[in-house]
């Protein structure tokens, strides 16, 4: 207890408490996301820089990064050039001579002794028998340090902040924590994978020896960092279904005949997806065991049925069930959606978003309050602050907030201790290895079929000098009654970019291109009023062409619509690309898309080419997990998880096998870490984690 007790001081002691970090400093850090001792021992090295061969002069290559030991051969001059200084030295060893120059660096100038000896470290430029480097770093040379310059850590920054101040902060820090810090991984995990100690793991990644050792220290670090972020969620999962809060809902035999009516008058018949996902969320609800399941599938692949349908058998259960949306557009096409599946049920249903008036607001409110309504759709904000139910035994969510769902909302007047059956729907195809991550505490049900009858999107690339015939086209789509989004990647233009924005795009549209047309305008600044009013004329038909920004992304049904021009494609995200598209072929007609771009960055024009060649979203998914990096691609964070400091979830498939299989392990032995030899565990989830595991429920 006192050394766990001891462990969370230390790591929690702020960076305030060292040496040399006050006011602005402690500001800079704090940009970083750096408060405390632990925060600046796991900011950990984005790359490092290899000070530990030393090239004579004459051997130095052109175009490389190399380090050297050199003599000031006379005093250094700084000259300006308007707001720019600029250093220059002379450099010299025994056979050669090396030309130095700085920009803005003009401090530097006292720090060059003439006849002193240094190591420097920099890129090359060699032409014939001139040498020169620009702005390499250096350090007096100790001919007794030889060899020990090392290898060293190149530190993520922020401005103002230099690599010398990080490096001696993190310096001052290591002896601080090292010797303390517990072991979170057992023994026979780390004899199995051959992962070196936790000290020399913390210490050497700042400073390693090699690059053997610090990649040896990496991916230990890396392993832990999986491992302990997994065993807490795989921890959450176990948890909740060791504890049998939920609701068994069983319907008499008298609901029973009315569902099946309303089943069997659906406007469709299931897809097979739909059918064994239906059944698997129906083996759910008829557990004790809250249900804690994500539907997974492509846009189109009909998930919202699936809702309706459990959604229904809550509530002639007699519970009340929600389907939360993160946008009023989408709340208000939820509620058309079920009211279309399930009115022949005479359940009321009931639609809750920030253009709902107060009067109505208030009688809605007490209906729930009081049980007499047992169907609700809205936006997770409003349900999340304002609704307080009689017995709520269902939430469905839609794309957002898949943690907590069941902590934030109120549980009706909070004398049963029941917890509601928990479905997310995700559109959001995720590359397998990270949906471990993501959804390691939920059972998965996977949509992998669209419904019949849909046609292929054509989607095509193509540059601003295609606009007339573009155009042409989309006049011809409206010509024979089909609708046409224009997504842009901004709302209004913007100084130094030209970017197309959603404003200027509907004014040149509208005024000049197709005056005669009806053209609308939607985007996020808006009134939610506003916005319903503009969504609602496109689904009817009024507005020929919608031009709007993202807002459009998630869930928008108008199968009506098949034409879909993407301005500035490139700067979009894969996936998001995909889900935008997934807006249009959904009717009968043939569905284009067209990528608009004049990039000519090869990376961004693979990610186009990808989303021409599929439509598959698990396949575009992979591929730019690949092509952008797990950083940016998926933030862990907006899921509400920590990000990863340094495990790749691409490059680092086989570690996440090793962790998984260790997982495994755990889970079968010792699912809710009880026994003596996992208390390290627990204990490392509790000082690391413990905020987040608090707030998702741990
Ligand atoms: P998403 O999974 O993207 O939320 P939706 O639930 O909005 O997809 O369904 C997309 C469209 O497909 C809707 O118009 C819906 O009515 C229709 N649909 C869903 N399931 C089927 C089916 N089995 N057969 C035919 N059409 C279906
Ligand atoms: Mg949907």
């Amino acid at each position: 207890m006192s050394q766990a007790r001891e462990s969370t001081d230390l790591f929690s002691r702020p960076v305030t408490a060292l040496p040399g970090v006050a006011g602005r400093r402690a500001a800079l850090l704090r940009r970083l996301d750096i408060t405390t001792w632990f925060d600046l021992l796991t900011w950990f090295p984005r790359d490092f820089e290899d000070w530990s061969t030393l090239t004579p002069l004459a051997e130095l290559i052109d175009g490389e990064e190399q380090t050297f030991v050199a003599r000031v051969t006379r005093k250094p001059t700084l000259t300006r050039r308007g707001r720019l200084s600029i250093l220059r030295a002379h450099l010299r060893d025994d056979a050669q001579a090396i030309a130095a120059v700085w920009f803005n660096q003009a401090w530097l100038v006292d720090r060059l002794e003439v006849d002193q000896w240094y190591i420097f470290h920099g890129r090359i430029t060699r032409r014939g028998s001139a040498f020169s480097v620009q702005n390499p770093a250096f350090e007096p040379w100790d001919p007794e340090k030889d060899g020990s310059y090392g290898i060293r850590p190149i530190y993520p920054l922020t401005e103002g902040l230099s690599q010398g101040v990080m490096r001696r902060l993190i310096q001052t820090v290591i002896p601080r924590l090292i010797g303390q810090i517990p072991e979170p991984l057992p023994d026979q995990i780390r004899r199995r994978h051959k992962l070196c100690a936790v000290d020399f793991a913390y210490s050497r990644i700042h400073h390693p020896s090699s690059w053997e050792e610090a990649e040896i220290c990496r991916y230990r670090l890396a392993f832990e960092e999986l491992f302990l972020l997994l065993a807490g969620l795989q921890l959450l999962r176990n948890q909740s279904r060791n504890q049998n809060l939920g609701c068994v809902l069983t319907l008499d035999p008298e609901q029973t005949i009315k569902f099946n009516q309303i089943f069997a008058g659906l406007p469709f018949s299931l897809t097979q997806a739909q059918e064994r996902t239906w059944k698997e969320v129906l083996e759910d609800l008829g557990s004790p065991q809250p249900m804690n399941r994500l539907i997974q599938g492509d846009v189109g692949s009909g998930k919202t049925v699936i809702a309706a349908l459990a959604m229904l058998w809550c509530a002639l259960a007699g519970g009340q069930a929600v389907l939360m949306a993160p946008t009023a557009i989408l709340a208000r096409q939820h509620f058309d959606t079920l009211n279309r599946l399930l009115s022949a049920s005479g359940e009321p249903i009931a639609l809750l978003t920030g253009s709902t008036l107060a009067k109505e607001r208030r009688q809605l409110l007490s209906d729930l309050a009081d049980g007499q309504i047992r169907l609700l759709v809205g936006t997770h904000a409003l349900i999340e602050e304002s609704v307080s139910f009689h017995n709520l035994l269902l939430a469905v969510t839609d794309e957002q907030h898949r943690f907590g769902v069941r902590q934030r909302i109120k549980l009706g007047s909070g004398e049963t201790a029941v917890q509601p059956h928990v479905l997310v729907m995700s559109a959001t195809p995720i590359p397998r290895t990270l949906a471990l991550i993501l959804y390691s505490d939920l059972d998965i049900s996977l949509i992998d079929q669209l419904p019949p009858g849909r046609q292929p999107i054509r989607t095509y690339t193509a540059v601003s000098s295609d606009r007339p015939r573009i155009e042409q086209i989309m006049r011809r789509q409206v010509q024979e009654g089909r609708q046409v989004y224009v997504v842009c990647p901004m709302i209004e233009e913007q100084a130094d970019t030209d970017l197309k924005s959603a404003v200027s795009t509907y004014n040149r549209l509208a005024q000049q291109v197709f005056p005669d047309l009806r053209i609308g305008l939607l985007h996020g600044s808006l009134k939610t009023d506003a916005k319903d009013q503009v969504m609602q004329a496109f689904m009817q038909g009024e507005i020929q062409i919608l031009v709007s920004t993202t807002v459009i992304e998630v869930g928008v049904d108008n199968p009506n619509a098949n034409l879909m021009l993407i301005e500035n494609a490139e700067r979009f995200g894969l996936a998001q690309l995909h889900q935008l598209r997934g807006r249009i072929g959904r009717g009968e007609h043939q569905a284009l898309c067209i990528l608009l771009s004049d990039s000519q960055d090869e990376k961004a024009r693979e990610r186009l080419r990808t989303l021409c060649r599929s439509e598959n979203g698990f396949e575009i998914a992979e591929k730019d997990l690949e092509l952008r990096g797990p950083g940016e691609f998926f933030g862990t964070r907006q899921h509400g998880l920590p990000p990863l400091k340094l495990a790749n979830l691409y490059r680092d498939r086989k570690l996440l096998a090793d962790v998984q299989v260790s997982l495994a392990e755990l889970a079968e032995r010792d699912p809710l870490l009880e026994t003596r030899e996992n208390q390290p565990i627990r204990q490392a989830l509790d000082t690391r984690y413990g905020q987040l595991f608090k707030r998702i429920g741990i």
